[in-house]
């Protein structure tokens, strides 16, 4: 095959965008970037019973949040449009009269009761449920009135009568699934509406598609997917299975352990980039110890050959391991507009640029979301008013007070106002005390801060700046006596 590359991603707008589809979506896009190939985003939307508003949106939104960019599709254009299906209806009749012209499809008229019954009887009987074929029966003459006098129907695939279908699939090898487990599939539904699998290859095929990169649960499909190439007379594309995604409890994962929507780790403040790299990683690894993967860096690298076949574990943890790595890797100015708008939101606004920067560069080691910062550290933005308990009853001595009232004219007169300055300064005052750097050390912090933990004391007075460290402890000697 020597077409030039062209894979999909083809989502159903059932509900939002969750990991395992930004995972389809990434390797899709890696393997259509290494291939000089084009990436085509592809809405499948013709279940309209399980159609969920807002659904199309969040897709697109959450993909173009984590920088996953199709050539074609919604939004993109692209000469194999439309890129909805509900907007290609007449494609798929087309196709399967086609398939009924050729016998490898048929007419079927039994209604939801009788097949209802007939499952029941072929359960009660320990067989499998598959349908018995009874439309199978009737000749092509009757089939065709009772279509041309509206009786309802539905069209579906027959499956020939042959041991297997084989698939070579890039992930898993050959795989071959023995025809008597096949349905035989409705391809066209009673509203007139094709089921997944013939629109899907339908389009497959219109849209030029070479691979078909999806997650596992669609290989028990991709039987019948093969059968209506071959019955189209078509070419097929190559198929590659991804692994299932996997609770840390190796269970299917689902909405109970973790959350799966896209939207939902970005709403939480996880990075677009942490998150891409975190995905790559649940079904593929570079087979070195590298870690840390840019997506042009993903590009380079990804090989479908070294997706693996066996579940891939979702571990939330290493996840939160990912936005940490980001969180000390990205631009700050970045991180520093995104605090700006968290800030702004709890009425912290106007704040100076530099001071931000001050604050990003000791905090960013110490969190893994930008949300943090202020939870953790609000005394960069309010005077502490309260002193945490347990820190004053171990840190603050009798000759605490005393002490930083000793240390204020140095601290007014210490110059620069920077980190190794105020060092300096703390050195000295304790010397001339005759105590210990921590017996000043543990006060001022308590005094600048409120709290007994954070970042390092002098750097943190240099970002809080003298006047504000000389009125904190101004405050801290009223109070804390
Ligand atoms: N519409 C299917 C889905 O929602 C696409 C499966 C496929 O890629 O063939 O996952």
């Amino acid at each position: 095959m020597n077409r030039p590359v062209r894979v999909r991603f083809a989502p159903s707008p059932t509900g939002f965008l969750h990991v395992g589809g930004l995972r389809t979506a990434l390797y899709n896009y890696c393997f259509a970037r290494a291939n000089g190939g084009r990436f085509v985003l592809r809405i499948e939307d013709t279940d309209r019973t399980r159609f969920v508003p807002g659904a199309v949106e969040d897709i697109l939104s959450s993909l173009q949040w984590a920088g996953i960019a199709h050539d074609e599709g919604p939004g993109a254009g692209g000469e194999y449009g439309p890129y909805f299906q509900s907007e290609r209806l007449d494609l798929y009749r087309e196709a399967v009269e086609a398939l009924i012209r050729s016998g490898h499809a048929y007419p079927c008229f039994c209604n939801e009761d009788r097949l209802h019954a007939m499952r029941e009887q072929l359960k009660k009987r320990g067989l499998s449920t598959k349908y018995d074929r009874a439309c199978l029966g009737l000749s092509r003459d009757e089939a065709e009135t009772r279509r041309a006098a509206g009786e309802a129907h539905v069209i579906r695939l027959r499956i020939p009568d042959e041991p297997f279908v084989r698939i070579d699939d890039l992930v898993r090898g050959e795989v071959e699934i023995a025809s008597e487990i096949l349905d035989d599939q409705v391809l066209l539904k009673s509203d007139g509406f094709p089921t997944y699998h013939l629109a899907n290859v339908v389009d497959d095929h219109a849209m030029e598609i070479t691979h078909v990169i999806r997650g596992e649960e669609w290989l028990p499909s991709a039987p019948k997917h093969l059968l209506l190439y071959r019955f189209f007379g078509w070419e097929a594309p190559r198929f590659a299975h991804l692994p299932l995604l996997l609770g840390t409890d190796r269970s299917k994962l689902s909405k109970r352990q973790a959350e799966v929507a896209v939207s939902d780790y970005r709403r939480h403040g996880f990075f677009p980039e942490a998150l891409v790299n975190f995905v790559a990683f649940l079904g593929w690894n570079p087979g070195d110890e590298r870690e840390i993967f840019s997506l042009a860096e993903l590009v380079r690298e990804f090989r479908i050959e070294r997706v693996n076949k066996s579940g891939a574990i979702f571990n939330l943890e290493k996840l939160h391991w990912f936005n940490q790595q980001y969180m000390q890797r990205r631009p700050a100015e970045r991180t520093i507009q995104e605090l700006r708008v968290i800030l702004a939101d709890r009425g912290w606004g106007g704040i100076d640029e530099s001071y931000l920067s001050g604050i990003v560069e000791l905090m960013r080691e110490r969190v893994t979301f930008i949300a943090e910062i202020p939870e953790r550290a609000p005394w960069f933005f309010v005077d502490p008013t309260e002193y945490e308990e347990a820190t004053v009853k171990k840190r603050w001595k009798k000759e605490s007070a005393a002490l930083l009232r000793g240390i204020l004219p140095a601290l007014g007169e210490c110059e620069p106002f920077e980190a190794a300055a105020i060092e300096a300064t703390v050195t000295r005052c304790a010397e001339t005390a005759g105590v210990g750097k921590a017996d000043l050390i543990h006060p001022l912090r308590l005094a600048c801060t409120g709290v007994g933990g954070g970042p390092g004391l002098y750097e943190l007075m240099a970002v809080l700046g003298r006047e504000t460290c000389l009125r904190r402890i101004d405050r801290a000697l009223e109070i804390l006596v």
